[in-house]
Protein backbone atom coordinates (compact mmCIF):
# COMPACT_ATOMS: atom_id res chain seq x y z
CA UNK A 1 0.00 0.00 0.00
CA UNK A 2 2.83 2.33 0.86
CA UNK A 3 4.82 1.89 -2.38
CA UNK A 4 1.35 2.29 -4.26
CA UNK A 5 0.72 5.97 -2.84
CA UNK A 6 4.17 6.69 -3.72
CA UNK A 7 3.61 5.49 -7.02
CA UNK A 8 0.31 8.20 -7.27
CA UNK A 9 1.92 10.89 -5.99
CA UNK A 10 4.74 10.44 -8.42
CA UNK A 11 2.07 9.78 -10.75
CA UNK A 12 0.92 13.49 -10.27
CA UNK A 13 4.01 15.04 -11.21
CA UNK A 14 7.97 13.85 -10.98
CA UNK A 15 8.82 17.73 -10.64
CA UNK A 16 6.51 18.88 -7.64
CA UNK A 17 7.52 22.51 -6.70
CA UNK A 18 6.61 23.77 -3.11
CA UNK A 19 3.35 25.98 -3.46
CA UNK A 20 2.89 25.02 -6.90
CA UNK A 21 -0.60 23.03 -8.75
CA UNK A 22 1.25 19.25 -8.31
CA UNK A 23 1.99 19.94 -4.63
CA UNK A 24 -0.99 21.24 -4.16
CA UNK A 25 -2.90 17.95 -5.82
CA UNK A 26 -0.29 16.06 -3.87
CA UNK A 27 -1.47 17.00 -0.88
CA UNK A 28 -5.25 17.03 -1.54
CA UNK A 29 -4.18 13.00 -2.40
CA UNK A 30 -2.66 12.82 1.07
CA UNK A 31 -5.52 15.27 2.31
CA UNK A 32 -7.83 11.93 1.55
CA UNK A 33 -5.49 9.42 3.06
CA UNK A 34 -5.85 11.17 5.89
CA UNK A 35 -9.51 11.29 6.40
CA UNK A 36 -9.44 7.49 5.64
CA UNK A 37 -7.29 7.05 8.58
CA UNK A 38 -9.64 8.47 10.47
CA UNK A 39 -7.91 12.02 10.73
CA UNK A 40 -9.43 15.78 10.94
CA UNK A 41 -8.19 17.66 7.87
CA UNK A 42 -7.08 21.33 8.16
CA UNK A 43 -4.46 23.44 6.92
CA UNK A 44 -2.54 26.36 8.62
CA UNK A 45 -1.29 30.17 6.89
CA UNK A 46 1.90 28.76 5.87
CA UNK A 47 -0.25 26.10 3.73
CA UNK A 48 0.67 23.08 5.77
CA UNK A 49 -1.10 20.04 5.51
CA UNK A 50 -2.31 18.52 8.84
CA UNK A 51 -4.25 15.66 9.55
CA UNK A 52 -5.35 15.38 13.56
CA UNK A 53 -6.70 13.26 16.09
CA UNK A 54 -7.58 14.50 18.78
CA UNK A 55 -5.17 16.76 20.97
CA UNK A 56 -1.95 16.15 19.49
CA UNK A 57 1.37 16.44 21.14
CA UNK A 58 2.58 13.90 18.67
CA UNK A 59 3.19 14.74 15.71
CA UNK A 60 4.70 12.98 12.35
CA UNK A 61 5.12 13.48 8.81
CA UNK A 62 7.58 15.06 6.32
CA UNK A 63 7.01 16.97 2.90
CA UNK A 64 5.48 16.08 -0.99
CA UNK A 65 7.16 18.87 -3.03
CA UNK A 66 10.06 17.78 -5.11
CA UNK A 67 12.88 19.17 -6.88
CA UNK A 68 12.82 18.75 -10.95
CA UNK A 69 14.53 15.81 -11.24
CA UNK A 70 12.95 13.45 -8.30
CA UNK A 71 12.63 10.36 -6.88
CA UNK A 72 9.54 8.43 -5.43
CA UNK A 73 10.82 8.63 -1.58
CA UNK A 74 12.17 11.82 -0.56
CA UNK A 75 9.85 13.37 1.69
CA UNK A 76 6.47 11.61 0.11
CA UNK A 77 7.93 8.54 2.25
CA UNK A 78 7.62 10.32 5.83
CA UNK A 79 4.09 11.48 4.69
CA UNK A 80 3.03 8.21 3.50
CA UNK A 81 4.10 6.37 6.38
CA UNK A 82 3.10 8.62 8.75
CA UNK A 83 -0.38 8.05 7.98
CA UNK A 84 0.14 4.38 7.61
CA UNK A 85 0.98 4.49 11.63
CA UNK A 86 -1.86 6.87 12.27
CA UNK A 87 -3.96 4.47 10.78
CA UNK A 88 -2.54 1.78 12.99
CA UNK A 89 -3.00 3.72 15.70
CA UNK A 90 -6.75 4.48 15.69
CA UNK A 91 -7.61 5.73 18.90
CA UNK A 92 -3.98 7.40 19.79
CA UNK A 93 -4.02 11.73 19.80
CA UNK A 94 -1.60 12.25 17.13
CA UNK A 95 -1.30 14.90 13.86
CA UNK A 96 -0.18 13.54 10.84
CA UNK A 97 1.68 16.59 8.52
CA UNK A 98 3.22 17.16 5.08
CA UNK A 99 5.45 20.11 5.24
CA UNK A 100 5.23 22.97 2.25
CA UNK A 101 8.24 23.49 -0.02
CA UNK A 102 10.98 21.79 2.22
CA UNK A 103 13.29 21.47 -1.16
CA UNK A 104 13.06 25.22 -1.24
CA UNK A 105 13.88 26.70 2.01
CA UNK A 106 12.32 24.57 3.93
CA UNK A 107 9.22 27.08 3.86
CA UNK A 108 6.55 25.35 5.57
CA UNK A 109 8.52 24.12 8.78
CA UNK A 110 9.99 27.56 9.36
CA UNK A 111 6.66 29.01 9.53
CA UNK A 112 5.11 26.62 11.94
CA UNK A 113 2.75 28.68 14.50
CA UNK A 114 2.25 25.65 16.65
CA UNK A 115 4.46 23.79 18.25
CA UNK A 116 4.58 19.79 19.24
CA UNK A 117 6.17 18.35 21.66
CA UNK A 118 7.78 15.86 19.75
CA UNK A 119 7.82 15.26 15.66
CA UNK A 120 8.73 12.29 14.08
CA UNK A 121 10.08 12.41 10.66
CA UNK A 122 10.78 8.94 8.46
CA UNK A 123 13.06 9.44 5.60
CA UNK A 124 15.33 7.83 3.13
CA UNK A 125 18.61 8.21 3.79
CA UNK A 126 19.85 9.61 0.37
CA UNK A 127 23.33 8.23 0.63
CA UNK A 128 25.21 5.05 0.97
CA UNK A 129 26.12 4.52 4.32
CA UNK A 130 23.46 2.39 5.40
CA UNK A 131 23.74 0.14 2.46
CA UNK A 132 27.28 -0.28 3.18
CA UNK A 133 26.21 -1.10 6.71
CA UNK A 134 24.34 -3.44 5.46
CA UNK A 135 21.67 -1.96 7.70
CA UNK A 136 17.75 -1.57 6.68
CA UNK A 137 17.17 1.55 9.63
CA UNK A 138 19.30 4.11 10.89
CA UNK A 139 18.50 6.77 13.72
CA UNK A 140 20.14 10.42 13.07
CA UNK A 141 21.70 11.72 16.29
CA UNK A 142 21.77 15.41 14.43
CA UNK A 143 21.06 17.19 11.64
CA UNK A 144 24.94 18.41 10.25
CA UNK A 145 25.39 22.60 10.94
CA UNK A 146 26.99 24.04 7.11
CA UNK A 147 29.32 26.56 6.53
CA UNK A 148 29.65 28.28 2.97
CA UNK A 149 31.55 30.88 1.52
CA UNK A 150 34.58 31.07 -1.45
CA UNK A 151 38.34 31.69 -1.49
CA UNK A 152 39.60 33.76 -4.37
CA UNK A 153 42.99 33.26 -5.76
CA UNK A 154 44.67 35.88 -7.91
CA UNK A 155 47.54 35.07 -10.49
CA UNK A 156 48.24 37.04 -13.82
CA UNK A 157 47.52 36.59 -17.11
CA UNK A 158 49.82 35.67 -19.99
CA UNK A 159 50.37 33.83 -23.10
CA UNK A 160 49.47 30.60 -22.87
CA UNK A 161 52.18 29.83 -25.79
CA UNK A 162 55.24 32.50 -24.79
CA UNK A 163 55.25 32.45 -21.13
CA UNK A 164 57.93 29.92 -19.50
CA UNK A 165 56.60 27.94 -17.23
CA UNK A 166 58.54 29.60 -14.39
CA UNK A 167 57.37 32.82 -14.88
CA UNK A 168 54.27 32.18 -14.68
CA UNK A 169 51.33 33.69 -11.51
CA UNK A 170 48.81 30.82 -12.31
CA UNK A 171 45.69 31.07 -10.28
CA UNK A 172 44.31 28.05 -11.52
CA UNK A 173 47.42 26.35 -10.09
CA UNK A 174 47.01 27.76 -6.57
CA UNK A 175 43.28 26.51 -6.21
CA UNK A 176 44.11 23.17 -7.55
CA UNK A 177 46.25 22.98 -4.80
CA UNK A 178 43.22 24.39 -2.47
CA UNK A 179 40.92 21.62 -3.86
CA UNK A 180 43.65 18.80 -2.61
CA UNK A 181 43.95 20.73 0.98
CA UNK A 182 40.10 20.54 1.64
CA UNK A 183 39.86 17.26 0.62
CA UNK A 184 42.96 16.26 3.00
CA UNK A 185 41.06 18.81 5.90
CA UNK A 186 38.02 17.30 6.27
CA UNK A 187 37.53 13.63 7.20
CA UNK A 188 37.34 13.70 10.86
CA UNK A 189 34.16 14.11 11.46
CA UNK A 190 33.37 16.58 8.61
CA UNK A 191 32.68 16.56 5.24
CA UNK A 192 34.00 19.64 2.82
CA UNK A 193 33.66 20.62 -1.06
CA UNK A 194 34.69 22.58 -3.51
CA UNK A 195 31.66 22.09 -5.89
CA UNK A 196 31.66 25.72 -7.99
CA UNK A 197 34.75 27.42 -9.35
CA UNK A 198 35.12 29.85 -11.42
CA UNK A 199 37.90 30.55 -13.71
CA UNK A 200 39.10 34.20 -15.35
CA UNK A 201 39.37 34.90 -18.10
CA UNK A 202 38.71 31.08 -18.91
CA UNK A 203 40.41 30.91 -22.32
CA UNK A 204 42.29 27.92 -23.38
CA UNK A 205 45.36 30.07 -24.44
CA UNK A 206 45.38 32.50 -21.37
CA UNK A 207 47.29 31.79 -18.22
CA UNK A 208 44.36 31.76 -15.50
CA UNK A 209 43.97 35.44 -13.62
CA UNK A 210 41.54 34.77 -11.37
CA UNK A 211 39.88 31.81 -9.71
CA UNK A 212 37.01 31.77 -7.26
CA UNK A 213 36.17 28.22 -5.80
CA UNK A 214 33.22 27.86 -3.49
CA UNK A 215 33.37 25.84 -0.40
CA UNK A 216 30.31 24.11 1.61
CA UNK A 217 31.48 22.41 4.88
CA UNK A 218 29.55 20.32 7.03
CA UNK A 219 29.49 18.65 10.66
CA UNK A 220 27.28 17.63 13.87
CA UNK A 221 29.74 18.95 15.96
CA UNK A 222 30.03 23.13 15.69
CA UNK A 223 33.94 23.15 16.89
CA UNK A 224 34.68 21.05 13.79
CA UNK A 225 32.87 23.04 11.69
CA UNK A 226 34.60 26.03 12.99
CA UNK A 227 38.11 24.58 13.34
CA UNK A 228 38.20 23.53 9.54
CA UNK A 229 36.10 26.92 8.42
CA UNK A 230 39.47 28.70 10.09
CA UNK A 231 41.62 25.94 9.03
CA UNK A 232 40.35 26.21 4.56
CA UNK A 233 40.87 30.35 5.65
CA UNK A 234 37.72 31.04 3.12
CA UNK A 235 35.55 33.81 3.08
CA UNK A 236 32.11 32.73 4.78
CA UNK A 237 28.80 33.97 3.59
CA UNK A 238 26.95 31.83 6.11
CA UNK A 239 27.01 29.40 8.55
CA UNK A 240 24.02 27.58 10.29
CA UNK A 241 24.49 25.12 13.70
CA UNK A 242 24.35 21.68 14.07
CA UNK A 243 21.00 20.32 15.05
CA UNK A 244 20.60 17.56 17.29
CA UNK A 245 18.00 15.29 17.17
CA UNK A 246 15.35 13.89 19.95
CA UNK A 247 15.82 9.68 21.01
CA UNK A 248 12.56 9.22 19.86
CA UNK A 249 13.88 6.17 17.39
CA UNK A 250 16.74 5.58 19.42
CA UNK A 251 14.26 3.75 22.23
CA UNK A 252 13.06 1.52 19.88
CA UNK A 253 16.07 0.63 17.76
CA UNK A 254 18.67 0.25 20.53
CA UNK A 255 21.12 -1.72 18.01
CA UNK A 256 20.49 0.11 15.14
CA UNK A 257 23.09 2.43 13.47
CA UNK A 258 23.86 6.04 14.69
CA UNK A 259 24.41 8.29 11.84
CA UNK A 260 24.63 12.33 10.74
CA UNK A 261 22.57 13.54 8.40
CA UNK A 262 24.47 15.98 6.23
CA UNK A 263 21.52 17.25 4.50
CA UNK A 264 18.94 19.38 5.55
CA UNK A 265 15.37 18.18 6.69
CA UNK A 266 12.49 19.86 7.82
CA UNK A 267 13.43 18.08 11.18
CA UNK A 268 15.83 21.03 11.97
CA UNK A 269 12.97 23.47 12.88
CA UNK A 270 10.35 21.42 14.52
CA UNK A 271 11.16 21.57 18.28
CA UNK A 272 11.81 18.13 19.83
CA UNK A 273 12.46 16.59 16.50
CA UNK A 274 13.79 12.87 16.15
CA UNK A 275 14.32 11.26 12.40
CA UNK A 276 14.69 7.67 11.35
CA UNK A 277 16.44 6.95 7.73
CA UNK A 278 15.66 4.17 5.71
CA UNK A 279 18.56 2.69 3.64
CA UNK A 280 19.01 4.11 0.25
CA UNK A 281 19.60 1.30 -2.57
CA UNK A 282 21.19 1.67 -6.41
CA UNK A 283 24.34 3.74 -4.61
CA UNK A 284 22.25 6.08 -2.78
CA UNK A 285 21.13 8.11 -5.41
CA UNK A 286 18.96 10.41 -4.33
CA UNK A 287 17.00 13.63 -6.12
CA UNK A 288 17.29 11.51 -9.20
CA UNK A 289 14.30 8.93 -10.75
CA UNK A 290 16.04 5.88 -9.86
CA UNK A 291 16.27 6.73 -5.81
CA UNK A 292 15.19 3.26 -4.27
CA UNK A 293 14.33 1.62 -0.79
CA UNK A 294 13.34 -1.61 -1.13
CA UNK A 295 9.56 -2.48 0.08
CA UNK A 296 10.91 -4.51 2.71
CA UNK A 297 13.04 -1.50 4.35
CA UNK A 298 9.78 0.67 4.61
CA UNK A 299 7.79 -1.80 5.97
CA UNK A 300 10.54 -1.96 9.15
CA UNK A 301 10.69 1.64 9.21
CA UNK A 302 6.27 2.01 9.25
CA UNK A 303 6.89 -0.50 12.21
CA UNK A 304 9.62 1.43 13.67
CA UNK A 305 7.67 4.73 13.19
CA UNK A 306 4.33 3.24 14.61
CA UNK A 307 5.95 1.58 17.85
CA UNK A 308 7.36 5.24 18.58
CA UNK A 309 4.16 6.87 18.16
CA UNK A 310 2.19 4.51 19.97
CA UNK A 311 4.95 4.84 22.81
CA UNK A 312 5.15 9.01 22.97
CA UNK A 313 0.92 8.91 23.10
CA UNK A 314 0.87 6.69 25.78
ZN1 LIG B 1 13.34 15.41 1.80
Amino acid sequence: MIVERLEQIYAIAQHRAGYSAEEDAAHELAAGWMREAGLDVSVDDAGNLFGKRGAPRVWAGSHLDSVPTGGRFDGALGVVAAIEAAARLPEAPLAVVAFRAEETGPMGSKRLAELPDAYLELHIEQGPVLASLGEPLGVVTAIAGQARGFRVFEGRADHAGTTPMDRRDDALVQAAKFVLHVRECAGEGTVATVGSIEVEPNATNVVPAKVTVSVDARSADAKLLDALVEELDFELQWRSDPVPMGDAFAAILPDAPRLVSGAGHDAMFVPGSSLLFVRSLNGGVSHHPDELSSAEDIALAVDALTAALARLVS
